[in-house]
């Protein structure tokens, strides 16, 4: 092994070539190329297999990526593949969008002195490869099983554990009220992260693998709660956080001040080849506007970057903390930056100007104050430090809670936590109504994909434990 690996001594990382911010300013593709094969390895040969692999425990799937790593290095990616793809089941999605930077990579132990193994850029060409050599195969049980689950939800999270159920012989049904399959994989997150086609084509394999989807159903109101759990041996909830926080103050009505996620999607349904009324009618593109976003997470870091792409005039993000207080991921601030976004730290805003149609944000400076119960700085505005900035589109991107579920799904007896998240048990994932479980970002709050479909995966599990078990109780009352 040594001769392979512990390269990081002589070779210095290197990520996946970046495209040229001119060429890259004016399209939705992803910002990043794929390794070329000798790269990869190399690249992956930087691992130092140390003892206790720091990147592992840090990573919410459980990787195993020293294992991966040396496989890789050693040009046997088809065995990487398979070791990758055991523990994740979108390993070339997390590879694009997960922020390494706060989980594996950020732990790597080489880190000290020496930049980190680039693990999300070997895990992403791991599969991609994969799909080109067509090792990616559908999911074919080697037995079936006469029982069906019903997830709500076509997210990551319910993805994964469409996919693990499947495996184990299940009937899987996945409803969803968006017309395509993905969640904030396809509506959300933008295509310079996470090109379309990336995600469209798991869907297709997942449809190969006798996944049924029911798209454009909303459970609710094009299908009841109490019908749902009539058809299913078991329920997951996988509905996700979609309440966007709203902020108000004079102005806060005026035409032009618009969701973050109401952009975002416009976007990428333009993209990929629908007809967006908002969109066509100017009210959702930002072309030839000048734009303030309000926010400073990567829903912020996604509404900016689309801006640029769409041609306005001018980008600013206005945050209240600094940077050094960001949510966002640092390499997507670096990005939008390199982009051509200005950054308005320590300032929020105050008013909303115009008449009709918004013209301007009048806002304050702010400052760091003392930390609070939680640790965190507050923020204080600072007595007569107005400014304003011109205005011609605004993006409200403060963040998302929990819509409604009880009263959605018309059963107030569902549990939910005070702040509206679902209640369920530490590792059983189930509700407090039997045979209901939920996971993902309506269990956690706004989260990340790689949670998602880690606690899809671990909910599968449990799903799979309570319909054995009532299963075997149902036999037990016939025999007796
Ligand atoms: C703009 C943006 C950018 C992001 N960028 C990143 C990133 O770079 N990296 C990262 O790791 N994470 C990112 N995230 C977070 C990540 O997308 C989420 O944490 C993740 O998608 C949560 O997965 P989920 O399966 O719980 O829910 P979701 O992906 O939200 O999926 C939930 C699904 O449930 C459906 N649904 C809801 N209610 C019903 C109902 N009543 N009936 C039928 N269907 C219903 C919705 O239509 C949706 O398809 C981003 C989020 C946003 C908003
Ligand atoms: S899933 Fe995310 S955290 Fe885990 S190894 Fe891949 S990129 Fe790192």
């Amino acid at each position: 092994m040594a001769e392979r690996m512990l390269k990081f001594v002589q070779l210095a990382q290197e990520t996946p070539e970046k495209r040229d911010v001119a060429a890259r300013r004016f399209d939705f593709d992803e910002i990043y190329a794929r390794y070329a094969p000798p790269q990869a390895a190399a690249q992956a040969s930087r691992c130092s297999q140390c003892g206790v692999p720091f990147c592992q425990v840090h990573c919410p799937l459980s990787n195993n990526i020293p294992d991966w790593l040396k496989l890789t290095a050693e040009g046997r990616l088809e065995e990487a593949y398979e070791v990758s793809s055991a523990t994740n089941n979108f390993p070339e999605i997390c590879g694009r969008i997960c922020p390494q930077d706060r989980l594996c990579e950020g732990n790597c132990v080489i880190e000290k002195g020496f930049e980190s193994v680039t693990i999300g850029a070997v895990e992403r060409y791991i599969t991609d490869t994969a799909f080109d050599n067509g090792w990616v195969k559908p999911i074919r049980p080697t037995r079936e099983r006469a029982e069906s689950i019903g997830i709500v939800g076509a997210g990551p999270g319910g993805l994964a554990a469409a996919e693990e159920l499947r495996r184990r012989g299940y009937q899987v049904h996945v409803y969803d009220r968006y017309d395509r399959v993905g969640g904030l994989m396809i509506y959300g997150i933008p295509g310079f992260k996470l090109e379309k086609e990336i995600v469209l084509r798991r869907w297709k394999l997942m449809e190969e693998s006798g996944i049924r989807f029911h798209l454009g159903t909303e459970i609710g109101r094009d299908l009841s709660f109490a019908e749902l759990r009539a058809r299913h041996a078991a329920v997951l909830l996988a509905t996700g956080v979609y309440k966007a926080r709203d902020i108000g103050g004079p102005g806060a009505g005026l035409d032009g001040i618009v969701p973050a996620l109401d952009y975002l999607t416009a976007a990428n349904r333009h993209g990929l080849g629908d007809m967006v009324p908002d969109f066509a009618s100017g009210r959702l593109d930002a072309e030839g506007k000048h734009v303030v976003v309000i926010g400073g997470g990567d829903t912020a870091m996604d509404c900016v970057r689309t801006a640029v792409r769409q041609g306005a005039a001018s980008v600013k993000c206005l945050y209240r903390r600094d940077r050094a207080n960001m949510p966002g991921s640092m390499r997507e601030v670096k990005n939008a930056e390199e982009e051509g976004v200005e950054f308005v730290w320590l300032a929020a805003p105050e008013a909303f100007l115009g008449d009709g149609e918004v013209s301007g944000v009048r806002a304050m400076r702010m400052h760091l104050g003392l930390p609070d119960a939680s640790g965190r700085q507050s923020v204080e505005p600072i007595e007569g430090s107005h400014f304003t900035l011109p205005a011609g589109l605004v993006i409200k991107a403060l963040g998302f809670d929990p819509e409604d579920v009880p009263a959605a799904c018309a059963e107030p007896d569902l549990g939910v936590t005070r702040w509206g998240t679902l209640k369920v048990g530490a590792t059983s994932f189930m509700t407090n109504l039997q045979g209901v479980f939920a996971a993902g970002d309506i269990v956690r709050g706004a989260s990340l994909v790689v949670w998602a479909i880690r606690d899809g995966r671990d909910a599968a599990q449990q799903i799979h434990g309570y319909v054995q078990q009532t299963t075997a109780v149902a036999v037990a009352r016939t025999l007796s």
